[in-house]
């Protein structure tokens, strides 16, 4: 059986959760956290980045941030994971659901506006497989409107639109150190401070709303409760493995993006075939490999070639049910126009297994049972 994910360790994991434990420091913002922070500061040029427990905990705090009220609506692509839109259901907020692009399975730039009332408080762009979102647009739209961005950048580690890092370009980015993600903690987040005016406040949200990091930095002689806020910071344990995650995670970066390019390679002939269409990456955007996905064309039935493909041993997965079709999103949200490319993607996409240590042989093994399976369709 060759699995879908399987976790890559750095090696220096349970030498620096040794070293925490050693020091005897367990709660969160400790040594291995600051050098987290510092580096995930310096390498997104972020103003202020914070660990969370996860990516869902950091949209969460942007939704506080942001002061999200009940009926507040926030602009989102139906095409993603539930946690983009939950955490600003959790405040009142209703997503409204637009298309994606058929290139990137992006949020389509061009439907924003069409989607924007008096109650819209923020867009909410994903970076689907850490290819980026078209910014610039984006970005000028919400300016006209006065409305907030945040990313949800949870694949987009090491990944860069134009050059600057995802997460960085809206007023807040968050991203996943999840398992299943490129840079892991098991699980782990953060939130990216772009509004160096926010920073105090984002700090006093995640340490349960009390000014107890500014204590700890000796900027007050007391803390006091000064806001509402939650526990939404990790222990030190997670950061130290965290750490040896980032120390590496360049490297994890290139590695990945030679198994993308294999599986490019090999699908090219499937791809002039007609039976496919793999990944378009535009020129301006430098990804992460944090995913190879095909799309199957219109007479393929996916549910079929998955099975098959799961029979021959290979751990290919779908995602997602779009949110404007799940129960919750029904309940919670609305659409805003017809959502064809997302039902399209999601009845067609095929997700292949993508981990470092998968061997080329693997690879072409995974490529010949899809095309296998795609035949005997
Ligand atoms: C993984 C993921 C999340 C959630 O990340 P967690 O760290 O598990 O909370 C949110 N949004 C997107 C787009 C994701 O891929």
């Amino acid at each position: 059986m060759i699995p879908f994910n399987k976790p890559h360790m750095s090696g220096k994991e349970l030498s620096y959760i040794a070293e925490a434990h050693f020091n005897n420091i367990l709660a969160g913002d400790g040594p291995f956290t600051k050098r987290c922070h510092a580096w995930l500061e310096a390498r997104t040029g972020s103003t202020k980045v914070l660990l969370t427990h996860s990516c869902t905990a950091a949209l969460e705090m942007a939704a506080l941030l942001l002061n999200i009220q009940p009926g507040d609506e926030i602009i989102m692509p139906s095409y993603t994971f539930v946690s983009t839109a939950n955490a600003f259901v959790l405040r009142g907020g209703v997503p409204v659901f637009v298309d994606i692009r058929q290139d990137t399975l992006n949020i389509d730039e061009h439907l924003i506006e069409g989607a924007i009332t008096d109650r819209t408080k923020a867009i909410v762009p994903i970076h689907y497989a850490g290819v980026s979102c078209e910014m610039d647009t984006i970005l000028e739209i919400a300016k006209r409107h006065k409305i907030k961005v945040v990313e949800d950048a949870a694949q987009g580690v090491m990944s860069t639109y134009k050059g600057r890092s995802l997460g960085s370009i809206g007023d807040f980015g968050a991203y996943s150190f999840h398992e299943t993600k490129n840079v892991i903690s098991g699980e782990g987040g953060c939130l990216l401070v772009n509004d160096s005016t926010l920073a105090l406040l984002a700090e006093i949200i995640r340490e349960k709303g009390t000014n107890r990091t500014q204590f700890f930095r000796g900027h007050v002689d007391k803390y006091t409760w000064q806001d509402i806020g939650s526990s939404f910071l990790p222990g030190e344990l997670i950061s130290a493995f965290l750490w040896a995650q980032l120390e590496e995670a360049e490297q994890i970066t290139k590695q990945r993006l030679d198994i993308w390019d294999e599986y490019h390679k090999l699908l090219e002939p499937l791809e002039n075939h007609g039976l496919l269409r793999r990944p378009i990456i535009p020129a301006h955007c430098q990804h992460n490999a944090h995913m190879y996905y095909v799309l199957l064309s219109e007479e393929l039935q996916r549910d079929k070639i998955l099975h098959r493909m799961k029979a021959d041993g290979i751990g290919a997965i779908f995602h997602y049910i779009p949110l404007h079709s799940s129960p919750a999103g029904r309940k919670f949200g609305r659409a805003s126009g017809e959502l064809t490319n997302t039902d399209f993607c999601a009845e067609k996409i095929i997700r292949l297994p993508l981990w470092i240590g998968i061997s080329k042989e693997q690879q072409k093994q995974i490529v010949s049972t899809l095309e296998d399976a795609i035949k005997f369709n």
